[in-house]
């Protein structure tokens, strides 16, 4: 297979000819698709067990409790925490084979959209003591998307909201309606990015490097999964931040689905 670079000659603004390299690019998609498949194999033979390990933790957390064990059962809870990042990573990375094989599924029907943030909200608020998620809804009423994959997006904008903003002790949540697109938007007040990274962070295994950010955990990959998933209900993402002062990340999906 050959990937083509022409570049053309030009003489007294007179196209001359055109002079061109082919470079071989077989090699490159198969040493691909091996990285691609061994992420694949390795995240699904992870899942199985860290399933099983979260299922004796859970059973284990009940007995302890029974017994007023309540500083073990602590011990658990916390171990439980760890065991849903462990699960997270997985995920994320079966879903990025996903992608890049073209096998991400999408399951579109009508949903009621403020319920469905409301509902994630409520279950990310017990993830953290600090912030306070503030909630700003128009009646936006019923979507039609993916609503899981829809609320994963959500999620994943939360979850960073809450993580790179240490300090801060609010993370604002805005769903409106325009033109018929439906835009919800995360604001936080925390270390920010800089306007030459903006871009990049959509990108694969893309991570800000800088003083800050080393001491964050992650893959770099919950907002390129984040961007496949709007690019596929139709719909775009973005992202406005000050270094320092925090960031917006919103999205944009039609109302009644892609056309
Ligand atoms: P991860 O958080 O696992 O590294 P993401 O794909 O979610 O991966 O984000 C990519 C990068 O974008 C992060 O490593 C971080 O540098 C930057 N980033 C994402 N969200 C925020 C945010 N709310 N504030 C500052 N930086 C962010």
């Amino acid at each position: 297979m050959c990937f083509n670079r022409a570049a053309a000659i030009r003489w007294q603004r007179q196209i001359l000819g055109y002079i061109g390299s082919c470079v071989d690019i077989t090699e490159q998609k198969h040493i691909q698709q091996q990285k691609d498949d061994f992420i694949g194999i390795a995240s699904h033979e992870l899942k199985t067990p860290v399933t099983s390990i979260k299922a004796y933790t859970q059973v284990l957390e009940k007995m302890l409790l029974k017994k007023g064990e309540t500083k073990e059962a602590a011990m658990i809870t916390r171990m439980d925490g760890q065991i849903n990042r462990l699960t997270s990573l997985i995920s994320d990375l079966l879903d990025v084979t996903k992608i890049n094989s073209g096998k991400l599924q999408f399951n579109d029907r009508e949903f009621d959209f403020v319920p469905m943030v409301q509902d994630l909200i409520e279950d990310l608020q017990r993830t953290t003591e600090k912030h306070t998620l503030i909630e700003n809804h128009t009646d936006i009423g019923i979507v039609f998307g993916d609503k899981e994959r829809i609320g994963q997006v959500i999620t994943n904008l939360i979850t960073n909201a809450i993580k790179y903003s240490p300090q801060a002790d609010k993370i604002v949540i805005t769903t409106s309606l325009k033109d018929g697109e439906v835009i919800l938007c995360v604001e936080d007040f925390g270390i920010g990015i800089a306007e030459d990274k903006l871009n990049k962070v959509f990108e694969q295994f893309y991570r800000v490097s800088g003083d800050m950010q080393h001491t964050f955990p992650g893959l770099g990959l919950g907002l390129y999964i984040s961007s496949e998933i709007i690019k596929r209900e139709g719909g775009k993402i973005w992202v406005n931040s000050i270094v320092g002062k925090g960031s917006t990340f919103c999205f944009s999906i039609p109302l009644h689905g892609k056309t």
